[in-house]
């Protein structure tokens, strides 16, 4: 039986200075998600686990450490979805709430499914979700960037995480603080079903990054699903969906992809993704911050 985790940290460019808290933070997160995975937890709880990592690293644009918007302010959003059911829960829009991923993970089960703003945040403080203050959740970092408007390129960015269980039983879940300066109360593809994530019972499971509005219209996520057809590779797929992408609506975007047997495919048309994955067959995890280098994968 295989189990498989990948995780991504967001399309975007990474500065040298950043490469190693990249993968640092790809790393603890595909940690978090494969000890839940070889105790025998779903795929489900295994990208919980990992995206609860990723959002508690201010590396990453996702809760700590998220991009601010107009206002100044933090505002995230977050889905889940579980292949053998097609079960999906989804945030938008939340303020004062640690792990939207959470969030997600427990509307999963609910309906409505999809709650954004005050609705998601009652929803989160009622089932007992670590809530906190607002302004707790903004990184220095990010806030002087936001007072002084620097045109600063590598950003952080959206994170993401598939994974496949011993039941054969895949997920996809995507978490995000946006784009950098967008309109309060813009919501991006993340926490949109087939676009930000998919998974299904068959084929795959896939989170995506990148450009929001150039991701929804060719709903990149079950895209690149589709592709798996024919027992394609996830790491062919994943570029199809991209080329897709760069082919209708331009823009930049990324995709981790994995199919059903376990196998792990990424690609991207941002200059960086930081990548990280684990399968069953390998000794250690893989962590990458480019493509490239993923033939001699660098272990940290
Ligand atoms: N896809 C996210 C959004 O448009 C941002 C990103 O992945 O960088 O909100």
């Amino acid at each position: 039986m295989t189990l498989a985790i990948i995780v991504h940290g967001g399309a975007k460019t990474i500065s040298e200075d950043k490469v190693a808290a990249n993968k640092a933070g790809c790393l603890a997160a595909v940690e978090a998600g494969w000890a839940v995975l070889t105790k025998g937890g779903t795929a489900a709880e295994a990208v919980e686990a990992a995206i609860r990592v990723l959002e508690a690293d201010q590396t990453f644009n996702a809760s700590l450490g998220a991009t601010l918007n107009s206002e100044g302010e933090v505002e995230l959003d977050a889905a889940i979805m579980e292949g053998a059911t097609l079960g999906w829960g989804a945030v938008a829009a939340v303020q004062g709430v640690r792990h939207p991923i959470s969030v997600a993970r427990k509307i999963m089960d609910e309906k409505p499914r999809f709650l954004v703003a005050r609705s998601a945040e009652r929803f989160a403080a009622e089932n007992g979700l670590e809530m906190c203050k607002k302004e707790d959740l903004i990184a220095d970092e990010q806030w002087h960037e936001w007072k002084e408007e620097q045109e600063v390129l590598d950003r952080p960015n959206t994170v993401g995480c598939v994974a496949l269980d011993a039941n054969g039983i895949l997920a996809a879940g995507t978490s995000t603080g946006g784009t950098t300066g967008q309109l309060a109360g813009r919501v991006g593809d993340s926490a949109v079903i087939g676009s930000g994530l998919y998974a299904d019972g068959k084929l795959g499971a896939c989170s995506t990054t990148g450009d929001g509005e150039s991701i929804i219209p060719v709903v990149l996520a079950k895209t690149a699903i589709d592709f798996l057809n024919g027992d394609r590779h996830p790491d062919e797929a994943a570029q199809m969906a991209i080329n897709t992408l760069k082919s209708k609506v331009k823009g930049e975007a990324g995709c981790i992809l994995l199919d059903h047997q376990g196998r792990v495919g990424w690609a991207y048309n941002s200059q960086d993704m930081a990548c990280g994955y684990m399968t069953t067959g390998q000794d250690k995890p893989a962590v990458f911050t480019k493509k490239e280098a993923s033939t001699a994968p660098v272990l940290v």
